[in-house]
């Protein structure tokens, strides 16, 4: 068995849970390569974990075991797979939803693995090479433990020479429908990193749908496939739905479409936000409910944005659209911006323009997004709803 030796003191930190070992940790380890399983050992020689190797983040892998004697085969991962899916009961038998996630990462005990429950065509999503080496074991347990009608699968890593794509069952044609909370929506599992629907926001949408559409104009910056901006419509005197990149059109017609709403009904640009913000200021449009789920990074025209020092940029340019009493849904999914950070720039950026106002929520990730509870970026999800006072 290969070993990693941990830097004297270390042990502390990972006999008390968390899951990613970092290579700064380490002393000394026996030429260790993408999908070894090895252990590691305190300076002393002591057993520590056993883990394997998969290159993410600031990590050489992720914990898989604290028993020495588990052996990481297709029945260890089958039993991770059904624990998994015992706990994601509640979303096979709701109503209106048919797509979760049902495996995520470390928090269900294997970091750089995700899979995805799409209206039963699933989506594995493998961040490292390392956990890609499992690619046998793991399927042959995903198609034990789950029913499917449909496997997919996606590379997260850098430099794999490897396409994902369909892997087995019945292979639908795309778009396939998916129904979340009632509503429907156009996924992909076979164009690009993204299918269409982030799965993550599912009661985000929900609470604005509920809470904050009804009889108030919502505008949807970074609309993408519109999916904040067909769930407002179902109550909203209006949806406008604003995306740099011009696929959005399409597919947000799609969606509302979808969902028996007149896209001529809505109003829909494609155009970077702070262009929009002035063009709506030049032509008096004003919101009751804005949302901004922006990109942790983004580039245009030789300009870049990045979330941790210019969302406050979004939220001045997004104040004078909106109307007294009006909210603002601000959301980051970057794992590296703590909420303590975020609500602190958005108290920050309020107070200083001398805006009386309220949080109204906090949310996160959803159930089926289980993270870890050693490891604080796995809850990368925030998202602030700020309403204006008189
Ligand atoms: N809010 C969306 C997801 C956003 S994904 C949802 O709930 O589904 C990020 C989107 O931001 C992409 O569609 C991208 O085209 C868009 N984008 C990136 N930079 C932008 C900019 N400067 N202005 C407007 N849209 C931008």
């Amino acid at each position: 068995m290969k070993t990693a030796i941990l830097n004297k003191g270390k042990e502390t930190k990972y006999l008390n849970g968390y899951p990613l070992i970092e290579e700064a940790d380490i002393f000394q380890q026996g030429a260790l390569q993408s999908g070894d399983i090895f252990h590691l050992k305190t300076a002393q020689g002591a057993y520590v974990a056993t883990g394997y190797v998969g290159f993410q983040h600031k990590g050489i892998g992720w914990v898989l075991s604290y028993d020495e004697t588990t052996e990481i085969d297709e029945a260890f991962f089958e039993s991770l797979l059904m624990s998994a899916r015992q706990e994601r009961d509640y979303y096979y038998h709701i109503d209106g939803t048919n797509a979760f996630r049902l495996f995520n990462g470390e928090g269900d005990g294997i970091g750089g693995l995700t899979i995805d429950n799409y209206n039963n065509h699933l989506l594995i999503q493998w961040y490292s090479e390392g956990i890609y080496t499992f690619r046998n074991d793991i399927l042959a347990a995903i198609m034990k433990v789950f029913d499917y009608t449909s496997i997919y699968e996606k590379m997260r890593f850098k430099d794999s020479d490897i396409d994902g794509g369909f892997v087995t069952g019945e292979a639908p044609e795309f778009p396939i429908v998916i129904e979340e909370n009632f509503t429907f929506y156009n996924v992909h599992l076979d164009d690009g990193p993204m299918t269409g629907i982030f799965l993550d926001q599912k009661e985000v949408r929900k609470k604005i749908r509920d809470y904050y559409s009804s009889e108030r104009r919502v505008l949807n910056l970074f609309s993408y496939t519109g999916a904040f901006s067909v769930i407002a419509a179902h109550e909203a005197t209006q949806t406008t739905s604003v995306d740099l990149a011009n696929r959005s059109r399409p597919m947000t017609e799609e969606n509302f479409g979808l969902n028996a709403i007149d896209p001529k009904t809505q109003a829909l640009f494609v155009m970077d936000t702070f262009d929009y913000f002035k063009y709506a200021q030049r032509h008096n449009l004003t919101y009751d409910t804005i949302v901004i789920d922006p990109p942790s990074f983004a580039r245009n025209k030789k300009k870049t944005f990045s979330v941790t020092k210019d969302y406050d940029k979004l939220i001045e340019g997004a104040l004078p659209l909106l109307n007294a009493k009006g909210t603002l849904v601000l959301s980051t999914n970057h794992s590296m911006y703590p909420l303590k950070a975020f609500k602190k720039m958005i108290k920050e950026t309020l107070s200083e323009l001398g805006m009386a106002y309220r949080i109204d929520e906090v949310m996160g990730l959803p159930k089926d997004f289980k993270t870890h509870p050693h490891y604080k970026p796995s809850k990368y999800l925030k998202v602030v709803f700020v309403t204006l006072l008189d």
